[in-house]
């Protein structure tokens, strides 16, 4: 992995690399702001050389990803473990964002917006044969121009592979994949479902109260989640179709964008 990405010019200098604060702290490393050759960027920091060697071969595949609504890589650094770079999102994620702001600040226009670049950045992965597996708001972050995208490919696979069942976010898996370890594109659609749910909910935890594995039995029994308060009904509907237990009946990314986009057209500023 690493003589690829040297190869196609994805190692980065050390020496030029000013590291700044910490501005997050990851499952596998700290996050910082820092600046390389004058643009600013963040950068996190991989010190176990076993993790680091597979997130290695997962920056690989986002050396050949390219979109407004995905976080964009800039290349990685072979020192002390593996420094991932990649550009500066000043806002932060999108969980953070909007419980911080609220609905005094965000309105439901700015909640559309970010339900569409989000969908966007979907319909790109789609198109790509890249399932997500671990799309939720805490992995959208935010620009300093408010546009969301998305982040961590972590879990980002090409073919569906077995994963490690106990590592699954429960509350944002489809329930095929949850028994079946069926992943898919419909799979990503479903965790979409619970990410428009976050947002018109400003940042709430989905089934909020409920036990990780009271929500896995209820779900399969049918039971869904209620409308966030004074989420528009069009939208509730939009999720209710995200989570057809028939992964079929589920809409594609395409067709989850074109109805965004058109209440969005619909939508005025408050
Ligand atoms: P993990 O997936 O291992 O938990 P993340 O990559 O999600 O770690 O990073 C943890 C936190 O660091 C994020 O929630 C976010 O607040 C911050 N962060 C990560 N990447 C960036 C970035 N490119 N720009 C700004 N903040 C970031």
């Amino acid at each position: 992995a690493a003589e690829q990405l040297s190869k196609a010019g994805w190692l980065l200098d050390m020496e030029k690399l000013i590291l700044g604060n910490s501005i997050g702290e990851g499952e596998f490393g700290a996050v910082y702001e820092g600046e390389y050759m004058g643009k600013k960027v963040a950068v996190k920091n991989i010190k176990c050389d076993v993790t680091a060697q597979a997130f290695l071969e997962e920056t690989v595949v986002m050396t050949k990803l390219q979109h407004k609504n995905l976080v964009q890589l800039l290349g990685v650094i072979l020192h002390n473990g593996l420094h991932i770079v990649t550009e500066l999102m000043a806002k932060g994620n999108l969980v953070n964002y909007l419980r911080s702001r609220g609905r005094s600040v965000v309105d439901v226009k700015q909640l559309l917006r970010f339900s569409l670049d989000v969908c966007e950045g979907m319909e790109y992965l789609e198109s790509k044969k890249l399932v997500h597996r671990d799309l939720a708001a805490r992995n959208i972050l935010i620009s300093s121009e408010n546009t969301a995208k998305i982040s961590d490919f972590g879990l980002a696979k090409a073919e569906p592979k077995s994963t490690d069942n106990a590592k699954l976010p429960i509350k944002w898996t489809a329930p095929e994949a949850l028994k079946k370890e069926k992943f898919s594109t419909r799979s990503d659609v479903w965790s979409y479902g619970i990410l428009l749910w976050e947002i018109y909910s400003y940042g709430r935890q989905p089934y909020p109260k409920m036990a990780l594995k009271d929500v896995k039995e209820k779900v399969e029994q049918g039971y869904r989640m209620e409308a966030p308060d004074d989420c528009p009904p069009v939208i509730y509907t939009l999720m209710r179709s995200c989570w057809e237990s028939d992964p079929s009946k589920r809409p594609s990314f395409r067709k989850l964008r074109e109805k965004l986009e058109k209440e969005h057209r619909d939508c005025k500023s408050t």
